[in-house]
């Protein structure tokens, strides 16, 4: 596969698009060094990014926890994606925007650095393979856990968050799974590696609550689907043991969409039809061509900042 930095094109990088292959920053970047950095996944569809306004939200919330001033506002970064997949000559597209400390200071303390932005985009149809998307991932369980609220900022999308998550994939991909599921600090269901969960009991759709971990706009956009479908959901916290009463499991994510699961462990589900007709759902809406201007009717605005103050 072509390494990411040998590709052609043109990622905006701190205001304007600049050829791919110049995008570099320092070894010495705060970033890098003690994970100072949010970024954001989203996709577009012939030309229309899915909920970019609730991205650039999210974005502007991670940077907030984690005490950065983006240098631009969330609508201007909005406008730049577009910018950038015109640029690249994209309409169907994966597109990362990320925001970093830049290598002014590096030391923990890095508050006079400056931050930096990015946003790339590059084709990836889809984030499991089409084999794999056809017949359902095979998940294991991950062997570390969400933190807890007073942990970490656990509703921030920040890159330093990811380091389980990246350990739990790897050793789930040396063992043979697609992915590994992830339990949080309580020993409930939380998550897979990059994305959120799912499971179906006839019309009951239940979903682990998101207390400590990402609150999915691809997430929200499903029960909110599935509500239209008449659907009863239930968002609540999840026993690893419950998990074989279900029929159907699948995961949701902007880069992973609606992937269905084929097993959990031992545990293996035989599907069930409000999962093809979620699925066919989500498919449709993002590819209906809503942009960021009009919000899912219904949909929740992603604003969940709140929830990450605990109040003692
Ligand atoms: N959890 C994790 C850890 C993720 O990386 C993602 C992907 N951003 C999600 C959940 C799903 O979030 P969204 O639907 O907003 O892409």
């Amino acid at each position: 596969m072509l390494s990411f930095d040998q590709r052609e094109g043109f990622i905006w990088f701190d205001g304007a698009p600049k050829p791919w292959r110049n995008c570099r920053i320092h070894v010495l970047t705060h970033g890098l060094h003690y994970a100072s950095a949010v970024f954001e996944g989203e996709r577009a569809y012939d030309g229309h990014v899915f909920r970019a306004r609730d991205h650039g939200r999210r974005m502007a919330l991670s940077a907030e926890i984690m005490g950065m001033t983006l240098p631009f506002e969330a609508a201007e970064l909005d406008e730049a994606v577009l910018e950038t997949l015109a640029a690249n000559g994209l309409r169907d597209a994966y597109i990362r925007r990320i925001a970093w400390r830049g290598s002014e200071q590096l030391g923990v303390s890095a508050a006079r650095a400056t931050i930096h932005t990015a946003i790339a985009c590059w084709e990836w149809p889809r984030y499991f393979s089409s084999e794999v998307q056809e017949q359902g991932l095979r998940l294991t369980w991950a062997r570390y856990r969400r933190p807890s609220p007073v942990t970490a900022p656990c509703h921030a999308k920040a890159a330093g968050l990811y380091m389980i998550n990246t350990i739990a994939k790897h050793e789930a991909e040396a063992a043979g799974f697609d992915d590994a599921l992830m339990l949080d600090w309580r020993g409930y269901v939380a998550e897979a590696t990059g994305a959120n969960v799912f499971f179906i009991r006839g019309n009951e759709l239940h979903s682990p609550r998101p207390d400590c971990f990402l609150d999915g706009i691809t997430r929200q956009t499903v029960i909110e689907l599935a509500r239209q479908r008449g659907a009863a959901i239930f968002e609540r916290h999840i026993e690893p043991c419950e998990i074989e009463g279900f029929e159907a499991c699948f995961l949701t994510g902007s880069a992973a969409e609606v992937s269905p699961v084929m097993a959990v462990g031992d545990t293996a589900f035989v599907g069930a039809p409000l999962a093809a007709t979620l699925t066919r759902d989500y498919g449709e809406l993002v590819r209906s061509g809503q942009t960021t201007d009009q919000p899912m009717p219904g949909a929740q605005p992603f604003e969940n900042v709140d929830s990450n103050r605990p109040r003692f």
